[in-house]
């Protein structure tokens, strides 16, 4: 276990003699968010596991503020968005090291064999809906601080942890809001970590990007029995749809990114055919009117690559779109933006992504994995929207859990996890 730059191997010892002490309120910590519900959709209970959270920080000397999300999508008084923030600060200036976990879980769904708020403790792992993703990522990183408080280690620059909401709904009232609100200004931040379950020997660096747009194209309607009066859209459709199998499809294919991706296929700029709807909608006795489709739409799910240009990606759809229009008569289409976000990576080589890996090589044996997720998470709002250059996600979690039926997460990862981010957090400190 070396220990790097001011800090002495004591110092060391005593953070993660202290983390091992720690398990029980570590459990107790993980099982007390789990029995919050804070399922999003609709985001239940935000406000509660922020006052919990906010207690927690309070009584350790943080400064704590909770943040109502006004006006952002879904915020409501009956589901509120809100978000906690807590800050201590060292006795001398420094760099700030921030943790940014989301509160809220998906839906349980079936298949559960064990209560899924309770949080049952068993074999060593912790039971319950977002267990793994990502509230005991939250306690880990909250048991990191506790224990650099305890044992006097902030002494320069500062701690940050943020609770955010409705990450699973894009983040908008929660990351992406405080980033608006310069929570994840460089001249206040300088390190981000996001406790997302990647597993505790891996650094996810970053995400492709993601444009979701719908298609629609247009015809003209006619009676069924004499469709040649008319212009069939699905038949239209039919024409893009052909376009993007035979002839983007290969393109994207072909295009491969640096980023470290995993799974391997996603290193490639992907396109999904979401949804289609096509022609008039049928009415309650499931039976068709005799008319030509005068419209049809497809939903279309864009992943691309840090390599790629966002206005290329968007202009290759129009370039078809624009063949379909001029190769059958009388179609015409329109495109919508439904949502769309940038890739973000940070550099393999900054200063927080070296300090984890020394840290996880430290406890592991091994070097750190780096990798790349093929979705998004947080780190878009907080490097593209916050100007905060170094954000990473590393957690504790088994990626594969994630969303399951009784999905879990390890005390021993949590426990390990907590020391690579404790020492990591005191190595950034006092770079
Ligand atoms: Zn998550």
């Amino acid at each position: 276990m070396t220990a790097t730059g001011t800090i002495s191997e004591d110092d060391i010892r005593r953070l993660f003699a202290r983390i091992d002490a720690s398990r029980a309120d570590l459990v107790r910590l993980t099982q007390d968010l789990l029995r919050f519900p804070t399922i999003n959709p609709p985001g239940a209970d935000y406000g509660a596991i922020c006052a919990y959270l906010g207690r927690w920080l309070a009584a350790r000397g943080g400064a704590v503020e909770q943040v109502r999300a006004h006006g952002a999508p879904d915020d409501s008084d009956a589901f509120p968005r809100w978000n906690v923030i807590g800050r201590f600060e060292g006795t001398e200036p420094g760099p700030c090291v921030h943790f940014n976990g989301h509160i809220d879980v998906v839906e349980v769904g079936l298949g559960w064999t064990v209560p899924p708020f309770e949080g049952v403790v068993r074999d060593g792992r912790v039971y319950g809906r977002g267990a793994c993703d990502m509230k005991g990522g939250i306690a880990a990183s909250l048991i990191a601080i506790d224990a650099l408080l305890a044992c006097g280690l902030l002494t320069r620059g500062a701690l940050e942890f943020s609770g955010t909401a409705d990450e699973e709904s894009g983040g908008f009232g929660g990351a992406g809001y405080l980033a608006r609100q310069g929570c994840f200004d460089r001249t206040r931040v300088d390190h981000v970590i996001i406790p997302e379950p990647l597993n505790p020997d891996r650094i996810c660096l970053g995400h492709r990007g993601v444009w979701w747009a719908e298609v629609e194209l247009t015809g003209a309607i006619g009676h069924g029995a004499m469709p040649f009066l008319g212009v069939n859209a699905i038949a239209g459709m039919g024409d893009l749809l052909a376009l993007i199998e035979k002839d983007l499809m290969p393109r994207l294919g072909n295009r491969v990114t640096a980023m470290p991706c995993m799974p391997e296929g996603a290193r490639r700029a992907t396109l999904n055919l979401n949804s289609i709807h096509g022609g008039q909608p049928e009415p309650g006795d499931g039976r068709p009117a005799p008319v030509v489709a005068d419209r049809c739409r497809l939903v279309l799910d864009r992943r691309y690559l840090v390599e790629e240009d966002f206005a290329d990606v968007r202009g290759e759809i129009v370039e078809l779109l624009d063949r379909v229009k001029a190769t059958r008569a009388g179609i015409d289409y329109s495109l919508r933006e439904i949502m769309s976000f940038e890739p973000t990576m940070t550099a393999p080589d900054a200063p927080l992504v070296k300090a984890l890996d020394h840290w996880i090589e430290a406890l592991f044996d091994r070097p750190a994995t780096l990798i790349a997720s093929p979705g998004t998470y947080d780190q878009k709002h907080i490097t593209r929207h916050g100007s905060v250059q170094a954000c990473v996600a590393y957690g504790p979690g088994i990626l594969d859990l994630a969303h399951q039926p009784d999905e879990w997460v390890g005390i021993h990862d949590m426990l390990t996890s907590a020391k690579v981010m404790a020492a990591a957090a005191l190595t950034l400190l006092h770079a």
